[in-house]
Order: C-alpha cells, then structure tokens, then sequence
C-alpha cells in the first residue's frame, strides 16, 4: 500500500474510532446525566400542569371546556421546554421548539377526559402503571378531581419533547463527527502530499543515480527527519560523483603514465632488432630507467590502493625519528649542494623513541622534503619541525618555493595530480608522491595537510597518533 494511502487509511480510521468512542461513552453520559436532569425538568412541568388545571377546576367547578386549554398549555409547554434546554430566549431556535406536549386529562377514575392530540379520549387508564408521568389533582376539600398524565412514547419511553431532544443530541454527535472526518481526511491528504512529495524526489534522484546519471540532487529544505535524509542524499552524492570521476581519471592516468615509457621502450627495442641498431650500455641503462620507474609507478598504485581499502600492511617498531629525518635529508645532500638550499631542523628530544613504520614514514619524508627541494628556487630553505602536541606528533614541512593554487589545494592529495598540467614527467615525478604520503600516513592513524604558509611557501604537516605512553 503507498505511503499516502497509509496514512489516509490510519487517520479514517483513528476518527472513526475516536467518534464510535465518544458516542459510546456520551450516551453512557447522557443516560446518568442528562436523562437525571429532564426527569427533574418533567418533575418540574408536572408542578406546573397541577397547579394551573387545579386552579381551572376551581373557579369553574368542573372540567368544561378545559380542550383549549390543554392543548394552548401543551404548545406552550413544548416552547418553554425548548427554551429551557435550547439556545434560551434571544438565540437561534432551539431543537424543540414547536413540539407539542402530549399532555392527558383524566377523571378521578381513570378515563380520558380531554387529550392535547385528542386520540385517546374515554380510553380507560390505571394511573399506577404511569408513575414518574403522572400526577393527582385535588380540590380544596382534598377530594380528588382527576389526574394529568405526560404521553410518552412507547418505543424510548421518553415524552415526546425528550425523544426530540436525544434526537437532536444522537444527531449533534453524528454530524460533529462526520465534520471531523472531513477535517482529518483533508489534513491527511496535505500531510501525506507534505511527506511524499519530497520522499518521491528523493526516488526520482535515486533512479536517476542507478542509471548512471550522477549530477542528480533533491532540493529540499525541511528541517525534519526527510530533510537530514535529503541532506546526506545530498552528500553521498557529491562523494559517489567525486569517487567516480576519480575512477575513470585513475583509469585515464594510468594509461597515459604507461604509454611514455612503453613507447621508449618499444622504439628502442624495434629498433635495435629491426633496424640492427647496437644495444649500448647508455640505451640499456635508459630502458632500464624506464622499467624501473614504471614498476615504481605500479607498486605506489598498489600500496595507495591497499592504503585506502586499510589492508596496507605495517611493520612498527620503535623508531628515533629524527635520525629518520636527519637520514632522509642525508639522501638529498647532492640536490641540496646543487641548489644550495639550506635545511633547518627543528626537532624535539621527544621523537626519539616513537612507534612506526620507519620505512613507510621515511617514504612519506623523502616525498615532502622532496617536493620542497623540487619547488624551492636556488638559496632557499626547508625547514623541518617536529614536537610532540597531547596524544600525537606533529612533524611539518615547510619550503621557501611559489606555495600552492588555492583552487589546487583541495585535491593535491589525489593521485595523478599534478597542478602545472602541462610539466613532463621527466622534470616532475608521477603525481603520486603526496598520494602516497596521504595513505602512509592515514594508515598509521593520522591526518596530513597542505597550507600555504603566511610568510611565502607552502607547509605541509603530518599528524600522528602517538599509540602509549612507552612512545616517548
Ligand atoms: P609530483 O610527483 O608530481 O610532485 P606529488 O603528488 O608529489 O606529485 O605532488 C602533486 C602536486 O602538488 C605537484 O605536481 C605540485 O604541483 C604540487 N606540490 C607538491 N609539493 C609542493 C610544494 N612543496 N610546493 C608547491 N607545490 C607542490
């Protein structure tokens, strides 16, 4: 069943219920009540009908003539008995205006002698059997004159009046609730048009995602529960799009940083076969440049693989960090020489003693103090700091050189990104270096991140969770 007709269907039924309830529990109610109440009221008029024929038998001596009276006093009754019940003297007209009293006179013996629907005169009746509805009339000697008896109904054993009235209660209760039906079909039809519609986006942009199309996003700006999903709907998407143009560039790279070197390779070696070119020892070592750097190349693509999916495997050990680092700056001595960059150590006795991967970390050194000599002009300086902050070790990197693109920035860490597009592989590396630094160092539990420093340069800084205490 849809979602809307689920609702419809619960919100007719609670108004069903709830109205069959309170029928229920009103007529409860109105049987003790309300049917206590007009028996006081019939009580009431029944003093009145005694006082007012007693008087007409007294000044006349007999009962002549008394039709008129009877039936002007039941009309007359019906309207103050509405009055009494209804919206009172000024209001609109009440239930049971107009209704007749069925209002009998009956003789000291029993018989009819006038009746206010004139059908039942000279009909015999035992006054015992009407008691509650009926009441004696005396004269003054206390002689009895006869008996005025209210008609009820011999179906509800009401008076007219009073069925009319519980007519009127049965129906106020009826109509009330049919109204709110209307009223709870009418806010279930816009709450569920409020919660599907979005839902039904939400569908729509699902489809549209498993058919390939990725730039698909809901708009929807409730600040309930649909509007969280919608959000992180929203989310999931931008990342699936993101992840999956990642995909298709890492697909593209890869055959694009394949294709140099094989193509050296394959023209060297067709034409040393076909054309009978000799193989000297310079070309030798050139193609056997070549098929190191792509091995290189396939096992960095692998390690960021296994870096990402967390299976890379670690092998820590206590490790004196800044012989790692002074190590590391040792391999780039002759470049440093060459471009007489000058490196200044900053390192606290504190990293003397840290658990790591000595050799993925000093992996992740030669790609950042490598980049910073790459990039920093002639005199520069590197700078390299290290310290312990809390439960972690902070070691950063900074350099003298151009610093980084802001637009570059958020994706340096990709692999395969390079910021100056058009630079050949020969005057940079592959475009993995800061990828693999990214996996290294996640996979130890920690974060890096790249800045531009205030000053000129960019820094870039590794952080990484220091595991016990027996670290430092
Ligand atoms: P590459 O092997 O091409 O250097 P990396 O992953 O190491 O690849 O770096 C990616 C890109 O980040 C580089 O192409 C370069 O544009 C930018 N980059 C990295 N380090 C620095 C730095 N120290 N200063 C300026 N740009 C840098």
């Amino acid at each position: 069943m849809k979602l809307q007709k689920k609702l419809l269907f619960s919100f007719v039924l609670i108004v069903l219920l709830s109205a069959i309830l309170f029928s229920l529990l009103s007529y409860g109610s109105i049987d003790k009540n309300l049917l206590q109440y007009m028996g006081a009221v019939r009580e009431n008029r029944l003093n009145q009908y005694e006082q007012l024929f007693r008087n007409y038998y007294l000044t006349r001596g007999s009962w002549d003539g008394v039709e008129s009276l009877l039936q002007g006093m039941a009309a007359e009754g019906g309207r103050r008995w509405g009055r009494g019940i209804g919206m009172g003297r000024n209001g609109p007209p009440s239930f049971t205006s107009g209704t007749p009293e069925e209002l009998l006179l009956l003789s000291p013996e029993g018989v009819v002698i006038a009746d206010s629907t004139s059908s039942r005169i000279g009909e015999k009746i035992s006054p015992d059997t009407y008691k509650g509805q009926i009441r004696p009339l005396y004269d003054e000697k206390g002689e009895r004159i006869g008996f005025i008896l209210l008609g009820l109904s011999p179906q509800s054993g009401y008076t007219r009046l009073e069925n009319s009235f519980l007519k009127s209660v049965n129906e106020a209760v009826w109509i009330s609730g049919g109204i709110a039906l209307v009223i709870a079909i009418l806010i279930s039809l816009l709450i569920s048009v409020g919660l599907t519609r979005p839902l039904k986006k939400l569908t729509q942009a699902t489809q549209g995602f498993a058919k390939g199309d990725w730039s698909k996003r809901v708009k929807i700006k409730s600040n309930d529960e649909i509007g969280a999903l919608a959000l992180s709907f929203n989310r999931m998407a931008d990342r699936l799009e993101q992840l999956e143009k990642v995909r298709k560039n890492l697909i593209a790279d890869v055959a694009h940083e394949l294709r140099t070197p094989l193509f050296i390779l394959r023209g060297n070696l067709e034409s040393m076969l076909m054309k009978g070119d000799p193989p000297n020892e310079e070309r030798l070592a050139l193609l056997h440049d070549e098929t190191v750097r792509m091995a290189h190349m396939v096992n960095d693509l692998q390690n960021i693989s296994l870096a990402e999916a967390g299976k890379l495997p670690l092998h820590k050990e206590k490790v004196n960090l800044i012989s790692l680092v002074q190590k590391v700056v040792q391999i780039f001595s002759a470049q440093l020489e060459e471009k007489k960059i000058s490196i200044h150590l900053d390192l606290g006795e504190e990293l003397t003693f840290v658990s790591l991967d000595p050799k993925r970390i000093e992996q992740v050194l030669v790609n950042l103090i490598g980049n910073g000599i790459r990039y920093t002009p002639n005199d520069g300086v590197i700078e390299i700091t290290g310290r312990r902050e809390g439960e972690r070790m902070i070691i950063s990197v900074r350099d003298t050189g151009p610093g980084i693109a802001p637009d570059d920035l958020p994706y340096l860490f990709e692999r395969f990104y390079r910021s100056d597009k058009g630079r050949s592989r020969t005057e940079g590396g592959t475009g993995l270096g800061l990828a693999i630094a990214k996996g290294y160092v996640e996979a130890h539990g920690g974060s890096i991140q790249a800045e531009n420093h205030p000053e000129g340069g960019s820094i870039f800084t590794i952080r990484i969770p220091l595991e016990s205490d027996n670290d430092l």
